[in-house]
């Protein structure tokens, strides 16, 4: 079933949904644009956009859709509620702001907006099918290939921001549409902070942690790999063999049915026992699609009844942070394939790494 026809399967009986969040609106339609609505009803899909995307969309939109280009947008919405005797309009509470729906309604009086559809797009976004899980699978293989590409790259006197950038412009060299995330690349007493932005500045030696993704056909993939610049001493071994043991740990734990808050205590009570409680701040993973951060959650947080199923994407990230030295954290991006078992998309080199550092 395409993503319209399970989105409709949810549309109560007589309504309509206008849809104006880009990334649902490319989920539903397979059309990447930025102005415009989709209005959908049981029996009619439609694709409102601006002449910049016109004859783009009609090659580029699902063939459920008709493309129209009015000359006012409201104007025709309201035709086509009309037309359809809809008086109720479903609208993504998710992504409307108060500005937002205040312009619908005096745009459209006498209908009625309710909230719902972010909800129906999430249950279905969070269950990937094979064609996104194909995409994801590519987008990751992009990304692997840049993190070897930048073992070779990488040389005493760089800048932490010529690292990032290498493998930003090495994933665009390689097919992806673009980046899924503003590339980390830190080093030294830096690679402490979780989420640093790479600096203007020489890289240290010691721990280089890189936190990037490729985008590809509009998803995302997420890695991490920590490396060592120069040789790593008895306590940084014991940070990063800490570390590894919990992913891996947590990787060898997933399974379709098991809890996410569980996976997440996996990983953390392996770093708290070998003496680092507290300095996991963050939690083990997080969804991944057309969002870089998306449902579900593996968190100390997340509800007990939140439990893992086929066509979820996850990333598994543990880390260990200690202010003022040095951090590291390992990520992976996996799926559960149909089956229930756990499909990790990346396939880069995780035992740890010393790259010669002579300055
Ligand atoms: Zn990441
Ligand atoms: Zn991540």
């Amino acid at each position: 079933m395409t993503h319209l026809g399970a989105f409709l399967q949810k549309l109560p009986q007589g309504a309509a949904a206008l849809i104006t969040a880009s990334k649902n609106q490319y989920y539903l339609s397979g059309f990447p644009f930025e102005d415009g609505y989709l209005l959908l009803f049981a029996d009619e899909a439609l694709l409102l956009t601006d002449p910049r995307y016109v004859e783009a969309a009609q090659k580029g939109a699902g063939a459920d859709f008709t493309v129209l280009c009015p000359p006012k947008m409201f104007e025709t919405i309201k035709e086509r509620l009309a037309a359809h005797g809809v008086d109720t309009l479903y609208v993504e509470e998710k992504n409307l702001t108060l500005a937002g729906r205040e312009q619908i309604e005096n745009r459209l009086p006498g209908v009625t907006l309710l909230a719902g559809a972010s909800a129906w797009l999430g249950e279905l976004r969070v269950q990937k099918d094979e064609r996104e899980l194909a995409a994801m699978a590519t987008a990751q293989s992009i990304t692997d290939a840049a993190f070897s590409h930048v073992l070779n790259f990488i040389k005493p006197g760089l800048r932490e921001i010529d690292v990032a950038l290498e493998l930003e412009f090495f994933m665009r060299r390689n097919g992806a549409d673009g980046v899924a995330f503003q590339t980390i690349a830190v080093s030294g007493s830096a690679s402490s902070l979780p989420h640093g932005v790479p600096r203007d500045c020489p890289l240290e030696k010691g721990f280089l942690t890189m936190d990037f993704g490729a985008r590809y056909g509009g998803y995302c993939s997420d890695m991490t790999r920590t490396v060592v610049l120069g040789r790593a001493d008895a306590d940084m071994k014991k940070v990063y063999e800490t570390v590894l043991t919990a992913q891996k740990a947590a990787l060898d734990a997933a399974a379709a049915g098991v809890s996410c808050k569980a996976l997440d205590g996996v990983a953390r009570t392996i770093i708290d026992e070998a003496g680092f409680a507290g300095r996991f701040g963050h939690s083990l993973g997080h969804g991944v699609g057309l969002d870089i951060h998306e449902a579900p959650r593996l968190s100390f947080g997340a509800a007990e009844t939140d439990v893992l199923l086929p066509g979820h994407v996850v990333t598994f990230e543990p880390g260990i942070y200690l202010p003022g030295q040095y951090g590291c954290r390992i990520e992976d991006m996996a799926a559960v394939r149909a089956d229930g078992t756990l499909l990790d998309f990346t396939k880069s080199e995780k035992e740890l790494i010393e790259l010669p550092w002579n300055c």
